[in-house]
């Protein structure tokens, strides 16, 4: 089925690139040139795939990715072109998916977008109604349903997000085995080359948040030193 990218960008030639080498890919494309047609078309056009510029006139990419998530999971792909924009990416719960720097790789770009449908078609996937399943990983009081996607904590549901539930299963699937932080961007990510390392230190600062009971001491995600992390069963 052919997928349909939205890419919001306002520097015309830049988008018409985009759309171009989208298109070559086997896209279809929609382009807006400013941050409230984008919305609107995010909103009205059903994509899947969002291509989102930070530095937009009317309403900012940050705005944009909001109001967007307020209605949709559509993956969004933010284009960030400061060093202080990835950090925010990173740092900030606005729901973007994955960003990626300018200035990037037609191909560098190809192969996100691509990374970035499959995890939502696998996503979509498993929002679909499944029997209920006993088929839980349990450590001490932390207990992971890989079938039903659901983290609970002395029996009280954790609000976690997809790719927080992956990396948590990724690690507890197979305990004490440290995973450098590449490794586990190729596995739970999918990302072969194109990856940022931090955004895995992101995630599991944000898991700790979620599953320990000290942060700062956390029990389940463990840190080994210049290796990696473990899953502490
Ligand atoms: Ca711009």
């Amino acid at each position: 089925m052919e997928q349909t990218i939205l890419v919001i960008e306002d520097e015309q030639n830049i988008n018409e690139i985009l759309t171009f080498s989208l298109g070559k890919e086997g896209y279809r494309t929609i382009s807006a040139l400013d941050g409230l047609k984008g919305l609107e078309m995010a909103l009205t056009e059903n994509p899947d795939l969002i291509l989102l510029d930070v530095m937009l006139p009317g309403l900012d990419g940050w705005e944009v990715c909001k109001k967007v998530r307020e209605h949709s999971q559509v993956p969004i792909i933010m284009l960030t072109a400061r060093e202080d924009e990835i950090d925010k990416v990173l740092g900030l719960e606005l729901g973007a998916d994955d960003y990626i720097t300018k200035p990037y790789s037609m191909r560098e770009l190809a192969a996100r977008v691509k990374a970035n449908i499959r995890r939502s078609t696998v996503q979509q996937a498993v929002q679909e109604p499944e029997p209920v399943s006993q088929s839980a990983i349990v450590s001490g009081d932390l207990s992971i349903n890989v079938e039903r996607y659901e983290v609970t904590k002395n029996g009280e549901i954790i609000d976690i997000t997809l790719r927080e539930f992956e990396l948590l299963r990724f690690l507890a699937t197979q305990p004490d085995k440290i995973y450098s932080r590449e490794k586990l961007l190729e596995n739970v990510w999918g990302y072969e080359y194109y990856g940022d390392v931090r955004t895995v230190d992101v995630t599991v600062r944000r898991l700790r948040e979620k599953i320990e009971d000290d942060p700062s001491m956390p029990k389940y995600i463990i840190t080994k030193r210049g290796v990696g992390y473990y899953f502490n069963k």
